[in-house]
This record gives C-alpha cells, structure tokens and sequence, in this order.
C-alpha cells in the first residue's frame, strides 16, 4: 500500500527493484537540491517481496524510455491533488537513445564523442541492446553495476 498523501502533485514511482530506487533517482536528472524527494527502501510489497519506492514532489517530466530501460517493472504514477491521475506501467523499451554508452573502445561513439549513443532491443526477455555503430551487446539484466550508465557522460 503507498502512502501517496506525502505528495500533492507530482510522480510516485512505485515497484522499483528493491536497491534500485537511488539510481533511478540520480539517473532521472532530478535536482535534489531544489525538488522535494522521497526514497523509501525496501518497503514490503505484496507483489515482488520487497521493493523501493520514489516520490518526486513538483516533477512530472520525467523520461519513461530509461526508466524501462533500468527497471521495466517499476509503475509510474502521476499525482494531482493527492489523487493518482494516470498510472503506467513501464515496458522495456525498442530502442534507447542516448541512456546507455557503448563500452567498446573501438566504437565509433569511443572516438567521436558527439555521436549519439544508438542501441536496438535484441532481446526483450534477456534485456540485451545492440550498438547499432559496432553491434556490441549490452545486457540490462542483472547487477546494475555497470559502469557504463552515466547520464553526465552526455551533453544535455
Ligand atoms: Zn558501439
């Protein structure tokens, strides 16, 4: 049950990963220095076991495409007036430009950093993207360590 009273209007992204909320948060551009954020870790959820949850106070620009691209499970929520608006659910998506960086060093996108960052779905169970420069492979499936999101490596 999410508590949504915390937030009159804005974004509730609910059904994060658990552990995933922080990135999802720093991925999401949002400025936690001015907006008013919620994370809650590793609340109880019937569904998933645990989960993480965001609360983003004001804010309802938020990019859908890497949201599904980091956690496909995860619902969005628009809020307005303490009242859910519109609920999503993520779908992971075909296509993702600019989120994810090509890790290898011979790709054109290496050299010429003002290419951009092009990866195709190949493998929706899987979550794999293919580098529509060098086919290089990226899963999005699993630790979430990978060094390679980085939102600040692009322009923007
Ligand atoms: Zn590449």
């Amino acid at each position: 049950m999410v508590v949504i009273d915390s937030i009159k209007n804005g974004i509730v992204i609910d059904h994060i990963t658990a552990g995933l909320g922080m990135k999802l948060l720093e991925y999401l551009d949002i400025d936690t220095s001015s907006d008013t954020v919620a994370v809650i870790m590793n609340a109880v959820s019937n569904k998933y076991g645990r989960k993480d949850v965001v609360k983003i106070e004001n804010v309802t620009d938020i990019d859908l495409a890497a949201l599904g691209l980091i956690d496909p499970k995860a619902t969005v929520n628009y809020i307005v007036d303490h009242v859910i608006s519109q609920k999503i659910n993520l779908t992971v998506p075909e296509r993702v430009v600019n989120i994810i960086k090509c890790k290898n060093p011979r790709c054109v996108t290496s050299v010429e950093t003002n290419a951009p960052q092009l990866f195709s779905l190949i493998d929706k169970e899987n979550r794999e993207y293919r580098c529509e420069y060098c086919d290089e492979i990226i899963s999005m499936k699993g630790g979430y360590n990978n060094e390679f999101i980085h939102r600040q490596w692009f322009d923007r």
